[in-house]
């Protein structure tokens, strides 16, 4: 048994690289990426409500052999369902890469996988997401503490599936397929604008020592999933943890349901 936080996420700035190739002005289904390169939280609307978009694409990429399970793409679609007004429906459309053979990735790499690789940009009235699960482990990580998840730019999120599978399925560990929805779910929150990071607060509720957080224990936006502290909700669910009231109000007060 690894004594380790489990932290679900870090939330990191990919400082955005405006270049010509990214904007192209060729008709109203031309791919302008820029819209997808900007700062976390700045889509929540954009993601939850049918303002603007009607549908959403999912491009769930993995490197190969690192692919979720399918009980975790489930749990997320279900999510996202729960969350957004997409009457054009959610499209899961699944990428995948072959390893570049590296055991450690600061998010600026990451970005630069996502680059190279991502094939889904808004079109239309249709807004995508890039979720990647990725072999090796944050550079982030410490003997204290381990990273399962980042969030990165308004429509991109990544999740170290080698962590989280090396965290789950033994002995005194969470179901793997419960973990990675509730890393999934909780790094879409922040796609989302949680906590206090593009949904406007209702009520106080983020937490002071980590922000963007939620300071309720049992919210699926706290900021922790596990520690020596106290296994929390996953341990003894068949679920993955849900959103608190006070999460929920917040995404309903900015078009979300
Ligand atoms: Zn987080
Ligand atoms: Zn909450």
């Amino acid at each position: 048994m690894k004594y380790k936080a489990l932290i679900i996420s870090l939330l990191a700035l990919v400082i955005l690289q405006a270049c010509s190739k990214d904007e192209t002005n060729e008709g109203p289904n031309s791919i302008n990426k820029i819209v997808n390169k900007q700062p976390t939280g700045s889509s929540a609307n954009d993601i939850l409500s049918d303002n603007k978009f009607k549908s959403i694409v999912i491009e769930l990429a993995y490197i190969e052999g690192y692919k979720p399970t399918a009980n975790a793409i489930e749990y997320f679609q279900d999510f996202v369902n729960s969350t957004s007004y997409k009457p054009g429906g959610i499209t899961i459309v699944e990428n995948a890469i072959p390893s570049l053979g590296n055991s450690e990735y600061t998010i600026e790499e990451i970005a630069d996988i996502e680059e190279a690789n991502r094939t889904k940009y808004n079109i239309g009235d249709a807004i995508t997401i890039w979720v990647f699960f990725v072999d090796g482990k944050s550079d982030k990580d410490t003997n204290e503490s381990v990273v399962l998840g980042t969030a990165y730019r308004n429509t991109s999120f990544v999740i170290f599936e080698e962590t989280v599978r090396s965290f789950s399925d033994g002995p005194f560990e969470p179901n793997r397929s419960l973990l990675e929805a509730t890393v999934v779910n909780h790094e879409f929150g922040h796609l989302l604008g949680l906590v206090n990071f593009g949904s406007d607060m209702q009520m106080p509720h983020e937490d002071s020592e980590h922000n963007r957080h939620c300071d309720e224990e049992s919210c699926l936006m706290y900021w922790e999933a596990v520690s020596t502290s106290g296994f929390n909700n996953i341990m003894n669910t068949n679920a993955p943890p849900q959103l608190d009231a006070q999460c929920l109000a917040d995404l309903q007060a900015n078009g979300g349901k």
